[in-house]
């Protein structure tokens, strides 16, 4: 086998603390598996700026001008850690044999990468980094994390269990993610669905090196919302499950009425019409709303709107004229 090209793909939005950092980091991984012959000397580290306010493209720039093998790609604007992604690998993917994925704060453990590299040579096309302790994560984060793999399995998602976005795929297993052309992205819950040959590889997650979480809780939410939405039809199921019981229960309850009615029991009956009311307007608004969040999925999806724009190119452009120099 011919030495494999590799690329290192990276989002960042808003990371100057870290950068520097990430970057010598990671680019001293990358010399030591080019000494090792492991990869090709054409192998590059992508930083994919989305969008930040703050000095990261500049600082991009200047470890692209001081070390060739580091690239960047400047976005548009803001289009979250999913679509920034996205942006990194369909870049990579044209001049790649493999791509692994991570974040810029160096919570990954980037030592495993050698390990990725290792298992890519047995054959393997996709190789998930999957977090052995979350001992620095809060307790808060930990238990909802727990929580939200716990709900995806019971309704029918396959997902690694501790897997963020760390990860290596092979230019075959990402040609086939690419084809995935939805617009509410949940890449951890696609790439099990490619298949091919896949492992594991465990480390423990560390503490972000510097700077603070992009995903407050309230994205947190949205994503793990977005994540179930967008792989089962299971929350619509619930809530006819739930109208179906609506109306068994008021059916037995109207039985019991017309039996009191007929006994000559008349009920003063406020309380009972009272609470069905509040009842079914709770029910119909729960289903209504999760009707139109499968609705508003539709109209993202049908719209088939970009889901990133490329500003500035630091990867493509300098290997073209390379290639035709
Ligand atoms: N990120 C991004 N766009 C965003 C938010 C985050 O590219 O809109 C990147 C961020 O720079 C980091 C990665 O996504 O490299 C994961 O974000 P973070 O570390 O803040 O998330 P956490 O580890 O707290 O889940
Ligand atoms: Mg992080």
């Amino acid at each position: 086998m011919n030495k494999p090209v590799l690329t290192i793909v990276v989002p960042c939005f808003n990371e100057e603390e870290v950068l520097a950092e990430t970057s010598a980091q990671l680019s001293s991984v990358l010399l030591e598996l080019m000494e090792e012959l492991l990869i090709s000397l054409d192998s590059k580290i992508l930083f994919v700026d989305d969008g930040s306010r703050d000095r990261t493209w500049e600082l991009i720039e200047v470890e692209n001008e001081r070390n060739p093998n580091i690239r960047g790609l400047k976005l548009a604007r803001n289009v979250g850690h999913q679509n920034a992604l996205l942006a990194g690998l369909e870049t990579a993917a044209k001049h790649s044999d493999c791509v692994i994925s991570i974040d810029a704060d160096l919570q990954d453990d980037i030592t495993v990468i050698h390990q990725f590299i290792e298992k890519f040579w047995e054959g393997q096309d996709i190789v998930y980094g999957v977090r052995d302790s979350r001992e620095t994560d809060t307790y808060f984060k930990r238990t909802t994390a727990l929580g939200f793999y716990r709900m995806m399995e019971r309704i029918g998602i396959k997902l690694v269990p501790n897997h963020a976005d760390f990860r290596l795929m092979s230019k075959r297993a990402l040609d086939e993610l690419l084809k995935y052309k939805e617009t509410n992205l949940f890449l951890r819950g696609l790439v099990p669905l490619v298949g091919f040959k896949s492992t594991k590889v465990y480390y423990d997650r560390k503490e972000r090196f510097a700077g603070e979480s992009k995903y407050p809780l309230k994205k947190m939410l949205a994503f793990a919302f977005d994540g179930m939405t967008s792989f089962s039809v299971a929350p619509i199921r619930f809530v006819t499950f739930i109208g179906f019981l609506a109306v068994l229960i008021s059916a037995i309850a109207a039985g019991y009425a017309i039996t009191q009615e007929l006994l000559g029991h008349t009920e003063s009956g406020w309380t009972s019409l009272i609470i069905s009311i509040w009842f079914v307007g709770g029910l119909q608004m729960l289903g209504i709303g999760i009707i139109g969040e499968y609705i508003g999925k539709i109209y993202h999806e049908v719209k088939r709107r970009p889901r990133y724009a490329v500003e500035k190119d630091l990867y493509t452009n300098i290997l073209e004229v390379k290639q035709q120099s």
